[in-house]
């Protein structure tokens, strides 16, 4: 794993956080969105986070510049090339990542691994348009991705054993614990966690109690760190409802109908966090 290349594509909050905790580790590092005030925004957030880490104590400042010195703007994914791990962390849609892994397949040989943050959507799927589907993986990241250990790694119907092996190895030299999934919607973590949000969000459109009361039953109750509606702000609202819609679709079953308080809150734009509004407000 010495000396990689790693391309990130797309640099909202996961990317960001992919594009540090690879940096951090060593990893050269390059990164685009389609739009530009993405990865200046996300470089000052990194700036921010390692400096911050530098007043702790936990990395001296010569640490932060060498970090960030590995970390390089780019306008698109066709600026660079002779890359070994390409990971998009686009939006959660799939036409869009389907259209972008084409434009990648065309782009890098067979010697660079594409790789999906995806949360849901199938790996197979994304992989059937692009000149080496051999080569496409799901490489699941948990947000905040400087913080959480877990890479949930997802196989798909023609991934090759060796690129799940060099993938495995380059989740560890991340510093994170890699773990092998099967490709079916939502794959492990989001089939167990989205609709346990999902009901939540019912229980609150029910009235069955406030978004408060929901949170702390299942923070004191469940032992759970973070309350679901919290969680969803977190992870972002229209995020959330993609995920319900494919595990709706994926399993024809009336069980992963999306709330339509989520639905409704997406279309108003209430994403959470990152709208500054959500179940929650946000300054
Ligand atoms: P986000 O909205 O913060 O960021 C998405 C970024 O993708 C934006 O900056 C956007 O400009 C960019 N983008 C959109 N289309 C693009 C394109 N065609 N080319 C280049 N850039 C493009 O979203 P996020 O929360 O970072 O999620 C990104 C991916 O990671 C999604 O697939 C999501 O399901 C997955 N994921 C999210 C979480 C979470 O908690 N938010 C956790 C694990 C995985």
């Amino acid at each position: 794993m010495e000396n990689q290349r790693l391309l990130v594509v797309g640099a909202g909050q996961m990317g960001a956080g992919i594009a540090q905790t690879a940096a951090t580790q060593g990893f050269e590092v390059w990164l685009t969105d389609n739009a530009p005030e993405q990865v200046q925004k996300a470089l000052s957030g990194m700036q921010a986070r390692l400096s911050r880490a530098v007043e702790t104590g936990k990395l001296t400042a010569d640490q932060q510049r060498d970090i960030l010195s590995r970390i390089h703007a780019v306008p698109t994914a066709q600026s660079v090339s002779s890359i070994d791990l390409c990971i998009e962390a686009i939006v959660e849609a799939e036409a869009v990542k389907v259209g972008v892994f084409r434009e990648l397949g065309e782009h890098f040989g067979p010697d660079t691994i594409l790789a999906s943050n995806t949360s849901s959507i199938s790996i197979s799927r994304i992989a059937r348009d692009t000149r080496y589907p051999e080569r496409v993986i799901g490489m699941h990241f948990m947000n905040p991705v400087p913080v959480m250990r877990l890479v949930e790694v997802v196989e798909g119907a023609l991934t090759k054993s060796e690129v799940t092996q060099h993938v495995m190895a380059a989740a560890e030299a991340m510093g994170k614990v890699p773990v092998l999934v099967q490709d079916y919607p939502g794959f492990v973590s989001n089939r167990i966690l989205m609709p346990m949000i999902n009901e939540a969000i019912f229980a609150l459109q029910e009235g069955v109690a406030s978004r408060e009361a929901i949170d702390t039953v299942m923070k004191l109750g469940m032992n759970h760190p973070m309350g679901p509606l919290t969680l969803a702000d977190f992870i972002g609202l229209d995020t959330c409802l993609s995920i319900m819609e494919v595990l709706y679709q994926g399993f024809s079953d009336s069980k992963y109908r999306p709330a339509p308080l989520l639905r409704k809150m997406v279309d108003a734009g209430l994403l959470g966090r990152k709208s500054g509004q959500g179940f929650y407000h946000y300054d």
